[in-house]
């Protein structure tokens, strides 16, 4: 819905593109739990897929374990049984027959799945999700802020001739025009401002192009900041061919480049360094072992820097420069090629991305609110390793589920064929039946205990 100046808006509210000045009235904490809250519940009214089925064929087998409790009954009657005899032998049919344990067998495991990975950080938004998630064969992450710790810093700040700016002056209007983003980068060069006590002046007409960068008017300028192929679009004017090289050359120190303008004009380049984040290189590596298939790299930084990066995290297949939309087509074409693709990301440029993959995942810290919201599952801490361990986490849930229903369907056509074939005592059917019901039970709980998740961790290789 639209807000105009003076609305309320609520928490949970998202803001898709530019800035919004809030006051806030109530304690955050409130609306935080609400907004966990939510979510879990969520997750919990959601059916996995295989419940879904189970249930519908559950209908019809229910309908026709009816009739054939009446024949078990009526059959026997007619070539003159006795009547409590075939009473009883029909009434243990319908008990044995019944699929207590078959509907019981699919969301224990998911459902505990979902709470022990609450547990370590991952919040898995559905059982839907907690099924699919083991499905992945494809691994598709954003590099800012998801590969990268999305702490980067503002380390070389170059000046263009001519602008009879320093660098402070340079700073001052890039931070000023950054200060509403979200972007890690804005906060960049937003702290280098602090750092160096630049006051910031207000700053008008914000907005922000997600993978492009952002625009707003300082100082009577019309500021832009953001990426060098954007805003310079190849001119061939002396400031803008200076302002290229200069762009190349930091990013070919593994910098990510970013061109300031004024009225059009660019003024400087400023190159930010972010760190690789610890434990990326053995996620990457694992990912890769699980699904089978080398991660790829998407990103809408420049390709020198992505190459860089992507080489110390172990990827080899990079793909750089990408818009939002950019990176919706890398994914669908992945997926046209029969792969179902994972994407984890963080930004507002990767939620296109997010909802178009088989699974999103979204680093919950540095995310930004549209990704957190997107996403079929948040990592709470930012902890890349505890993605590996999550799809492992799911494989075994999945597998828990298939070995329930092969439990459930051993019991029950052991009990039929033994109250039909031969004599089964009631209270005996009784107790196969109720047994397998809480066999079936108990063993989806194992997922909640610790051990699963350590377990699943091994089988991860992280
Ligand atoms: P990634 O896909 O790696 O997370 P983004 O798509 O968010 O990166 O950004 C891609 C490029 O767009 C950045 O490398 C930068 O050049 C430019 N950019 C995006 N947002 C901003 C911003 N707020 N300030 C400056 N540059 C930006
Ligand atoms: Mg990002």
């Amino acid at each position: 819905m639209a807000k105009g100046t003076g609305d309320e808006v609520f928490a949970g509210t998202i803001n898709g593109t530019g800035a919004l000045r809030v006051r806030v009235e109530r304690d955050a904490s409130d609306s935080v739990i609400a907004r966990m809250v939510t979510m879990v519940e969520e997750a919990s009214r959601t059916k996995a897929p295989t419940q879904l089925f189970i249930e519908k064929v559950e209908q019809r087998y229910s309908l026709g374990m009816v009739a054939a409790t009446l024949a078990v009954f009526l059959v026997p009657l007619a070539f003159g049984a006795d009547l409590t005899g075939a009473l009883l032998r029909a009434m243990t049919f319908m008990i044995v027959a019944s699929p207590c344990a078959v509907v019981l067998a699919t969301m224990p495991p998911l459902l505990s799945a979902i709470a022990n990975a609450g547990r370590h950080g991952v919040l898995v938004k559905s059982a839907v999700v907690m099924e699919r998630l083991g499905q992945v064969d494809a691994v598709a992450l954003d590099k800012t802020g998801t590969l990268t710790e999305g702490t980067p810093r503002v380390t070389d700040i170059r000046l263009l001739a001519g602008s009879g700016l320093d660098e402070n002056a340079l700073l001052t209007l890039a931070a000023a025009a950054e200060h509403p983003s979200e972007h890690p980068l804005a906060r960049a060069v937003v702290d280098a401002a602090r750092e160096r006590g630049l006051a910031l002046p207000a700053a008008a007409d914000f907005g922000s192009a997600p993978g492009i960068g952002v625009t707003a008017t300082v100082d009577g300028y019309a500021i832009a900041v953001g990426a060098p192929t954007r805003l310079l679009n190849g001119a061939v004017d002396p400031a803008s061919v200076r302002a290229a090289a200069l762009a190349e050359q930091l990013q070919d120190g593994g910098r990510t480049a970013v061109v300031v303008t004024a009225d059009g004009r660019p003024i400087g380049v400023l190159g930010i360094a972010d760190r690789l984040r610890p434990d990326a290189a053995t996620t990457v590596m694992s990912l890769g072992a699980l699904t089978g298939t080398a991660p790829m790299l998407f990103t809408g930084d420049n390709p020198r820097a992505a190459t860089r990066l992507a080489a110390e995290a172990g990827i080899t297949d990079v793909r750089a420069g990408l818009l939002p939309q950019d990176k919706v087509e890398a994914v669908r074409a992945r997926e046209r090629a029969g792969r179902k693709v994972l994407v984890i990301g963080d930004g507002v440029n990767d939620a296109p991305a997010l909802a178009a993959a088989h699974t999103g995942i979204a680093m919950g810290r540095a995310g930004s609110d549209l990704a957190l919201e997107t996403a079929d599952a948040v990592i709470v801490r930012d902890e890349l390793a505890a993605v590996p361990v999550v799809v492992a986490l799911s494989r075994r849930a999945r597998g828990l589920v298939v070995q329930n229903l092969v439990i459930a369907a051993v019991f029950i056509t052991a009990l039929v064929v033994w109250d039909l074939a031969g004599t089964l005592p009631l209270p005996l059917g009784v107790l196969g039946h109720e047994g397998s019901t809480v066999i079936v039970g108990l063993n989806g709980l194992r997922l909640l205990r610790d051990g699963a998740w350590k377990r699943a961790r091994a089988e991860a290789g992280a």
